[in-house]
């Protein structure tokens, strides 16, 4: 296949498209994913800062609303007095009324560790959390504890203390417009946990820095390296129990502005990312399998376009006749086929490019009215030019132009050699003249009505075509032919058969005339019967010559030839089909007298005469014949003896009655015989000659059988 190179580009093209689009829509898709997970991250990321914030701040809030009721209470009254007087009573009073107080915020916010109460000076007066501590000065080992005192007020943040990291909560206690002291809270940092995973059903771990350390724990210890991924910057994720888990990390301050705490915060994205990559490797293979069904549907439809365009330009190229497309504009040729640079001996490259005019000629009456070969028309044109392949040697040529108003226009030629064509044109002309001129020819319709009729036909008859058309071909009827044989005709001719004859017809002066006629059916392009179509040839002359040779030139008898062969077409008849046939002869009795008597013309009259009778007493198909001077002879077919007899007797009673003036009488004697078997034509001849001899020797005018 030629075009299978064609086809390969394109398939690998088409392909290596596919292939590319594939992956960049892979890609995108993968992109689009991963924008969309940034941005939830930092949406998630934000939404638990904010949560954080939060917490801390309703937590500060809560717990501070509950200091502040205890600081109201009526005991702080005389804390002024007690912190002056600090006695071992007084202290143990104030831890008996506050232990309540401790128990109960307890158990309101859980995840409080200390209670401390510190005086104005920085020293700790009651630590609830432990009893046996105090009187140690807390402000040299807290920095917040000497800005709270510096200014009182409502304060929360990270420090760490003996007791580790806490948030604390301090409160200012005030005895009037006195400041007695601090009334502070420590909670431990794990609650931020649990209120995180109530919030956003996230978990939560809290890493907690060591003082001067760069080292994180949690409050409960942790698998170690879960710890370690939880504190591990480098990484988003952790992997961790088959689950992968994604970090979001919060770090927390403590009061004098160092990192000290971190919240990680964990999402279990272990199926959504399964599910992405199951999604993405499905997307790849439905790709794959999709290129390879494109590569597949591609197969198949460029092999059958292909074969298509391949069967196309071997028809192009295997048609006789020759398919040009030219520029028309420049009229140079920009296509052909492969007849056409065959017959210009030229190759297909010679040819393209090739200025068209230089081959092309207009037809000789075109060129002389100026007529120009190609016009933009609408229409296919169809015209006559000459293909010049040579200088001398030109074909003519019938074109189809049709004008192709694309790319600028060109014209697209099937030019068809009409040589022959030009030749057998010439033939039918000389061939039609010769007919119209010689063969007498007419058409008619079913009915036999005259459609068509030819100048020899109109010649022969004497009628005009204006006197033919339109009437019955009865006219030309010569009442001497037979109705049989026109009911033969219209039976032949009927069953679509040829029919052939000779038959009498007459002219328009009545003059009878014999024509040899040929009737066949007519028919028109779909096949079906319009009518007939008649030649004829005039055979007056044949026909005159031959009842010359056939007939007795007195009597216009058969002669006695014919009876002879006659005779032996009955003879074979018989003895093939069975059949048997009559033989009678007669002489007309004492014939020499009349001659003598009345003269020779009067026994010629007596001849006729005699003829003409028997003649009329037979029916058609009898056959009667003069055998030779005054003997005649009949052969009539499928006969007895009994009616031989009666057909005798009847010429003899005709003879009787008849006038043969000047001849007062005429008689005959008969001779009569039937077929037998195995008779040949002499021994019949012979029996029926004897038969006649008797007749006469018996006293004449009367029949002998023999
Ligand atoms: P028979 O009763 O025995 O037959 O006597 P016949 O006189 O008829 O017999 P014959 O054979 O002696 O005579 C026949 C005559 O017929 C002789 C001949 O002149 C005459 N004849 C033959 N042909 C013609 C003819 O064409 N025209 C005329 N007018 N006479 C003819
Ligand atoms: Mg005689
Ligand atoms: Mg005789």
């Amino acid at each position: 296949m030629k075009t299978k190179p064609i086809k390969n580009k394109i398939m690998v093209l088409t392909t290596f498209i596919f292939a590319f689009l594939t992956l960049f829509f892979n890609l995108y898709l993968y992109y689009t994913k991963t924008k969309e997970q940034e941005h939830d991250y930092l949406e998630k990321e934000k939404n638990i800062q904010n949560s954080i914030s939060h917490i801390q701040e309703h937590l500060a809030y809560t717990v501070s609303s509950r200091l502040e009721t205890i600081t109201k209470l009526d005991y702080f009254e005389d804390f002024k007095q007690d912190l002056a007087n600090d006695t071992f009573e007084h202290r143990t009073r104030h831890l008996d009324k506050l232990r309540f107080n401790y128990e109960n915020i307890k158990k309101q916010v859980p995840h409080i560790e200390t209670l401390h109460i510190i005086d104005p000076r920085g020293y700790s007066y009651i630590r609830l959390h432990d009893t046996n501590l105090y009187k140690d000065k807390i402000a040299d080992l807290r920095s917040s504890i000497l800005h709270s005192i510096k200014e009182p007020k409502n304060r929360h943040f990270y420090e760490y203390g003996i007791f580790g990291l806490k948030y604390r909560v301090s409160h200012p206690i005030f005895a009037g417009e006195q400041f007695v002291g601090l009334l502070e809270v420590g909670i431990d940092p794990a609650y931020l946990s649990d209120f995180i995973q109530k919030l956003t059903s996230f978990e939560s771990f809290v890493l907690i820095k060591e003082k001067d350390s760069k080292k994180y724990v949690t409050k409960t210890p942790l698998d170690p390296s879960l710890l370690a991924q939880l504190q591990d910057t480098a990484s988003d994720t952790v992997k961790y129990d088959d689950k992968t888990l994604l970090k979001y990390v919060h770090t927390l301050y403590d009061i004098q502005g160092n990192p000290s705490l971190q919240v990680v915060t964990v999402e279990d994205v272990t199926h959504s990312q399964r599910s992405f990559l199951n999604f993405f490797l499905l997307s790849i293979l439905t790709s794959i399998i999709l290129m390879f069904l494109l590569l597949w549907v591609l197969d198949r439809f460029f092999t059958k376009i292909l074969l298509r365009i391949d069967e196309l330009l071997y028809l192009i190229n295997h048609t006789q006749d020759f398919i040009i497309a030219i520029d028309a504009a420049t009229k140079k040729i920009k296509f052909a086929n492969a007849p056409t640079y065959s017959i210009l001996g030229l190759n297909k490259k010679e040819l393209k490019s090739f200025d068209v005019t230089n081959i092309l000629l207009p037809a000789p009456e075109d060129a002389k009215n100026s007529v120009p070969l190609f016009e933009r028309s609408s229409k296919a044109l169809t015209k006559r030019a000459l293909l010049a392949c040579t200088k001398e040697h030109h074909i003519p040529l019938e074109m189809s132009i049709n004008y192709i108003p694309k790319d600028g226009g060109y014209f697209v030629v099937i030019a068809k050699n009409i040589s022959e064509q030009l030749e057998l044109e010439l033939q039918k002309k000389v061939n039609e003249r010769m007919i119209n001129k010689y063969i007498p020819m007419s058409h008619t319709d079913l009915n036999g009505v005259i459609t068509y009729v030819n100048e020899a036909f109109c010649n022969l008859t004497g009628y005009s075509k204006e006197e033919l058309l339109g009437h019955n071909h009865s006219m030309l009827k010569s009442p001497k032919t037979p109705a049989s044989l026109y009911k033969k005709m219209w039976d032949t001719i009927l069953a679509d058969k040829t029919f052939r004859t000779e038959l009498r017809v007459l002219t328009k002066e009545k003059e009878e005339i014999w024509v040899k006629i040929l009737i066949e059916p007519r028919y028109d392009i779909s096949g079906k019967k319009t009518g007939y179509i008649s030649t004829r040839e005039d055979v007056t002359d044949k026909q005159k010559l031959r009842f010359i040779s056939e007939h007795d030139q007195l009597t216009k008898a058969f002669n006695r030839r014919s009876f002879e062969s006659k005779l032996e077409q009955m003879l074979e008849d018989a003895l093939k089909h069975n059949k048997t046939f009559g033989v009678v002869m007669f002489d007309i009795d004492h014939f020499k007298k009349v001659n003598d008597t009345y003269g020779h013309q009067a026994g010629d009259d007596v001849l006729v005469k005699v003829s003409r009778i028997a003649r009329e007493t037979l029916r058609e198909e009898d056959f009667f014949a003069r055998w030779g001077g005054e003997e005649f002879m009949l052969l009539l077919k499928n006969t007895k003896v009994e009616e031989l007899i009666l057909v005798v007797k009847k010429i003899q009673e005709h003879f009787d009655t008849a006038d043969f003036t000047p001849v007062p009488r005429i008689t005959s004697s008969f001779g009569i015989t039937l077929y037998k078997l195995e008779d040949t034509k002499e021994s019949i001849l012979k029996r029926v000659d004897e038969a006649l001899y008797r007749a006469k020797e018996l006293g004449r005018d009367r029949y002998e059988i023999g």
